[in-house]
């Protein structure tokens, strides 16, 4: 973790002093909340994957425009993985209040401009969604939050980087951990296993996460019955896993949050204008 700012010696504000944070909010007001989990991801894949996911992002994004990371949250709402030795879950309640924590501390001290990256996927991003969503409005309306994944940051070129279905533990996730950090990735261990979801699901949830779904629901499941209906805890073939789906897959992301970025360095806001059809009169006006 050496990669530095203009501004500061380090991107990770762990390894900053306060004086150094100081001077980096006279000149810049954006800032990166990595947020992983440690949970189960397959015969393969370390339990970190979804936690270096968020800071391999991170730090990439930050070294390339120059902006801060707060410390990594290496725990999420995982208690769906949790029959699988190495998982540790935060409730859904208890990882909206620390986020939003987190969120506040932040702003407090001028960050005003936040983005909160998930490595997790789904499953974090109710209880990041709703923390976001309820300091914003009630608390600090002036700063601008955003909650970016790859589930969303990469749905254009997934489907063309992958060679079969994507979920949990499959070969796009564990590509790209196998491009950033390649020893976390046991290759002797990927396997083809993966879940008959219309059988499990009946039909209503889809097998890929980048590809076409049914009409469907959502359906809670267990630690204890995701144990049953996957015993090795991958949901989809990770044997396609390469370096080269990976930097693919990580460099398509990364680009995609500098715009990000960029957009929010620039963005005035608030967003829609300060009353009732700013924004609207604004397009007529230089329309
Ligand atoms: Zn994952």
């Amino acid at each position: 973790m050496t990669a530095s700012t203009p501004l500061t010696p380090s991107v990770w504000m762990q390894d900053c002093t306060w004086e150094e944070v100081a001077s980096y909010l006279e000149h810049e007001r954006i800032v990166i909340v990595p947020i992983g989990a440690t949970e189960q991801h397959g015969p393969a894949g370390c339990l970190g994957v979804d936690s270096y996911v968020a800071i391999t992002l991170a730090e990439d994004v930050a070294q390339r425009t120059g902006i801060l990371c707060t410390p990594p949250i290496w725990f999420g709402d995982s208690s769906h993985h949790a029959g699988f030795p190495g998982t540790i879950s935060v409730r859904t309640e208890t990882m909206t209040h620390f986020v939003g924590d987190v969120c506040r501390s932040l702003a407090k001290q001028g960050f005003t401009r936040i983005v909160l990256l998930n490595g997790h996927k789904g499953s974090n991003l109710p209880s990041l969604i709703s923390a976001v969503r309820g300091v914003h409005e009630e608390e600090y309306p002036g700063v601008m939050f955003a909650v970016a994944d790859p589930l969303h940051l990469a749905k254009s070129a997934a489907p063309s980087i992958k060679e079969t279905n994507e979920h949990h533990a499959g070969e796009l996730e564990l590509s790209h951990i196998l491009h950033r950090y390649p020893g976390l990735i046991r290759v002797d261990r990927l396997t083809n296993a993966s879940v008959d979801f219309d059988e499990v699901f009946g039909g209503f949830v889809g097998n890929d996460l980048f590809g076409p779904a049914p009409d469907g629901v959502d359906i809670m499941w267990s630690g204890a019955e995701q144990r049953a209906f996957t015993p090795t805890g991958s949901f989809s073939s990770s044997l396609g896993t390469t370096d080269a789906k990976g930097k693919a897959y990580h460099d398509h992301i990364v680009a995609r949050l500098c715009d990000l970025v960029t957009w929010m360095r620039g963005y005035d806001g608030p967003i829609g204008g300060h009353g009732p059809g700013e924004a609207a009169e604004k397009r007529r006006a230089t329309n």
